[in-house]
């Protein structure tokens, strides 16, 4: 689209450039100039020794305060014609035609409002109606530079000459317009400063660009002789302003490198204080103040671009470019004027073509760099993912261990919970849970289940003659017996409390139960537990019930009646089993 927008500009320029040359032609103009303001009557008494004649069409003088006249004989000719003065920054600009039947005048310039112009254009015309022929005096003074490209055209050379030059200032300012659009939606979109600044310094760009075309006075605000006069000064400034503002936020400058950052800043603010200057002073002066910023900011930018493109950043690259491409059309531009290079289309066109590219550029800058913000910013996401991810790996596993650690503990509790200390058997609390869940499994299968109840016989004495130290050993040992002779997986020997003990004996029936007891009874009657006080010897009594022969509806029953049986046993006489 760039080449594109390039070629269409160049073409439009050099057939517009072609035009200029051909019908150019040599008017035998000749000039004075004066510090003080003359009358046409003063000027026409002047000898010809103090005319001089002028070396093309197109007169430049440079920045003047003085009065120049211009006169030149107009030959005769049928056709209408104009007379053309493609410059719009004339502030006074007087046209006298003598002819045969008087004079004709002309009071043109940039001080009078747009309408009064005899042909509506931004650049200075008078007609020339058929058959008008005789002395033509041209008096202009400026506060810009002084300048008069003094062309006779026809009135189709003189229309193509417009239109051309319309053309190409449509696709000029077109593309300011979409660009300066373009990016505030960008702007408004992604909220980074350096889209609202790049589209504010294309617009203040325009401003500054239609001043100097004389476009704005023609479009925009004709009425206003204010902006004609201070646009160029008040544009001029905030567009410096804006670039160094938009160069500072573009380029991180405050990251990189501090000295050109603060640069940057110093260039604001003397745009600043510029615009100030441009918005009291007069024109002469303030053109002064932004004529000496404006040569040093350009290098500086360049001079920026430079530094970040040494440091590798692609979009400094462009950045760079970009300056060039303005400075380098500004320079063309000044040799132009100076006369170095001699041609109107360079005069004209060169610095619309240098900014026109150096907007486009800029454009790309901020596009190259938002995408490569934008693939750090995903990298620096990655990044910080990854570590989330880590570190959320890392608690979990911490997580797992820690979760291991307490269900161990946990069990631990658990089997404490339900562990007598001094035996290791099963503990009261845990008995009376299992012979629950025993029962209701009984019911459910319609399996037999067994109750041991077991108390040792007179133990009070053995404690009371040896101590108690010596009962716990005993207890310890009868305990160890009981376990291994309830082999079966299923059975469970609980300590009840004191010397009482209990043994559950899932499918088991009365008979095998009371055998069970019986042959209990007849091991701790032959056992001799150890003790500190030497062998001891003891006798158990045990009561037994089964649910093979009698219906229990809860473990209170059962248990009862085991109890019940146990208390038989005692008061047969101890040393037995009983049902
Ligand atoms: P019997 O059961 O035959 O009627 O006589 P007994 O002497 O065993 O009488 P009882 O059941 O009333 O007394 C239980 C005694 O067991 C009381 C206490 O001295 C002893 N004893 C209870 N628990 C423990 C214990 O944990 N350790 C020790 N060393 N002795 C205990
Ligand atoms: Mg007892
Ligand atoms: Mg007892």
């Amino acid at each position: 689209m760039l080449m594109i927008l390039v070629i269409g500009m160049v073409v439009a320029f050099s057939a517009n450039a072609q035009l200029l040359t051909k019908t150019g032609s040599s008017l035998g103009i000749e000039y004075t100039n004066s510090e003080k303001k003359l009358s046409l009557e003063e000027v026409k008494r002047l000898n010809d020794e103090q005319w001089s004649a002028l070396e093309s069409d197109r007169a430049s003088f440079g920045y003047t305060t003085d009065e120049y006249w211009f006169r030149f004989q107009l030959q005769g000719s049928n056709t209408d014609r104009v007379l053309h003065i493609a410059y719009p920054l004339l502030d006074e600009l007087s046209i006298y035609i003598q002819t045969d039947a008087g004079i004709k005048t002309y009071e043109l310039g940039d001080t009078k409002p747009f309408h009064e112009r005899p042909i509506p254009t931004s650049e200075f015309a008078v007609p020339l109606p058929g058959g008008t022929s005789g002395m033509v005096y041209i008096s202009a003074t400026s506060q810009s530079s002084m300048r008069l490209p003094i062309a006779v055209r026809s009135n189709i050379g003189f229309f193509e000459t417009q239109m051309n030059r319309r053309i190409a200032e449509g696709i000029y300012f077109g593309v300011l317009l979409c660009m300066a659009v373009y990016n505030l939606f960008g702007f408004v979109a992604s909220r980074e400063p350096e889209f609202g600044l790049y589209s504010l310094y294309t617009v203040f760009f325009a401003g500054l660009m239609l001043s100097l075309e004389g476009l704005g006075f023609h479009y925009l605000w004709p009425e206003s002789i204010y902006l004609q006069d201070k646009g160029i000064p008040i544009f001029g400034s905030l567009t410096f302003l804006t670039a160094a503002l938009f160069a500072y936020q573009l380029l991180e400058l405050k990251r990189y490198r501090n000295t050109l950052g603060r640069g940057l800043m110093v260039m604001a603010f003397l745009s600043a204080a510029s615009l100030v200057v441009g918005i009291f002073a007069s024109y002469r002066i303030s053109i002064h103040v932004l004529l000496i910023l404006a040569a040093p900011g350009c290098f500086f930018l360049l001079l920026v671009g430079a530094y970040l493109w040494r440091k590798g950043f692609l979009y400094a690259r462009i950045f760079t470019l970009a300056w060039c491409s303005l400075l380098l059309s500004v320079v063309a531009n000044s040799l132009g004027y100076l006369g170095v290079i001699d041609s109107m289309f360079i005069q004209r066109h060169a610095i619309m073509l240098g900014s026109g590219i150096e907007i486009l550029l800029l454009s790309w800058v901020l596009a190259v760099r938002y995408n490569e913000q934008r693939k750090e910013r995903l990298a620096a996401q990655q990044k910080y993912n990854q570590e989330l991810e880590e570190n959320v790996e890392e608690r979990t596993f911490e997580l797992q261990i820690a979760l291991r650690e307490l269900q161990d503990v946990n069990s631990e509790l658990e089997q404490k919970n339900m562990e007598d200390p001094l035996t290791g058997l099963y503990n009261r609390r845990y008995f009376q849970q299992h012979l629950e869940r025993e029962l209701r499994r009984t019911l459910r299968r319609e399996l037999p289940l067994a109750l041991l109840m077991i108390d040792v016989d007179r133990f009070k004495p053995i404690n009371d003659t040896h101590g108690h130290m010596v009962g716990d050993q005993i207890l310890k040992q009868l305990a160890n017996l009981m376990r291994q002779h309830a082999k079966r997986a299923a059975d469970v020997v609980c300590r009840y409390g004191g010397e009482e003990f209990a043994i559950i004996l899932p499918e088991t029936d009365l008979d095998d139960a009371r055998i069970f007891a019986e042959q209990l009874l007849s091991m701790v009657r032959e056992q001799r537990f150890e003790t500190d006080v030497g062998e001891q010897r003891i006798t158990i009594s045990a009561g037994v019930i089964s649910t093979s022969n009698r219906i229990f509806d809860n473990v209170d029953e059962l248990f009862k009646a085991a109890d019940e049986a146990l208390y038989t046993a005692k008061n047969q006489g101890r040393d037995q089993v009983a049902e």
